[in-house]
């Protein structure tokens, strides 16, 4: 094997077990109990397909091992198990529209969903809420079931270079240029969502503050460390 072929596999391998982790978390925090919502990894080869878990596999099962291979028709090619449509046409068109990211976090949140349904922005009105300061969108569409490629490409269009996207009457999605980072900004932008609903006549903070905030708050140290929290927080041994 040559060394590009081992990086690749490295790579992969580190994708996978990010995926599983991101998965068993979303678990911890009660979340995709219906099998509602996926992570998803690019592959670092084939950079058309995409990794995410066995759709009979719960989440707070997922393991490296419990991951399929999705190709552009949407077939499996990879990994033991089967995906579901719903799963291709959201992630495989937000992943060929953004080759900066490698990772799509979505489920269905106690707080993201109720908010979606009002198809509204986000104010700068917590800390959290400045990492999406300038850098969401609102996916405000009635096919809330996501059932055609042509839906994720909307998905993908409205989300723009944006990092999140409310869908409305549907639920959050988070992209990243690596897993930990689409996983820990999901978590965020649900209690960002949680915020919103649960403030009472907030204050904005001012633009300017909240881009001061937002540079602080997305680095890529301080992005893996909350990934890093949410792991050692919610899972026992990983
Ligand atoms: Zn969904």
């Amino acid at each position: 094997m040559d060394t590009r072929a081992q990086t690749a596999d490295s790579v992969r391998e580190e994708r996978k077990r990010q995926v599983a982790l991101g998965y068993r978390v979303f678990a911890a925090l009660g979340w995709g109990d219906l099998g509602d919502g996926h992570i998803s990894a690019r592959d670092p080869e084939r950079a058309d397909c995409f990794w995410l878990l066995d759709v009979d596999t719960p989440f707070g099962e997922a393991s490296p091992e419990k991951l399929v291979l999705v190709q552009p028709d949407g077939s499996v090619v990879g990994g033991s198990g089967r995906t579901n449509l719903p799963a291709y046409y959201i992630h495989y068109p937000i992943l060929a529209a953004r080759p900066d990211v490698a990772s799509v976090a979505h489920t269905h949140t106690a707080f993201g969903t109720p908010f979606s349904a009002s198809a509204a922005r986000f104010e700068p009105i917590t800390q959290e809420a400045c990492i999406f300061h300038d850098d969401h969108a609102v996916f405000d569409d009635e096919e809330v079931q996501v059932q055609s490629v042509d839906c994720g490409e909307r998905i993908a269009r409205d989300l723009g270079r944006n990092r999140g996207v409310v869908l409305r009457n549907h639920g959050l999605l988070t992209v990243g240029a690596t897993v930990k980072h689409a996983v820990a900004w999901f978590v965020m932008m649900e209690r960002v969502a949680e915020a919103h609903l649960k403030a009472r006549d907030p204050k904005p903070i001012s633009h300017n503050a909240a881009l001061y905030a937002k540079a602080d708050l997305t680095t890529d140290e301080y992005t893996n460390s909350v990934f890093d929290f949410l792991v050692g927080h919610h899972l026992q041994a990983h």
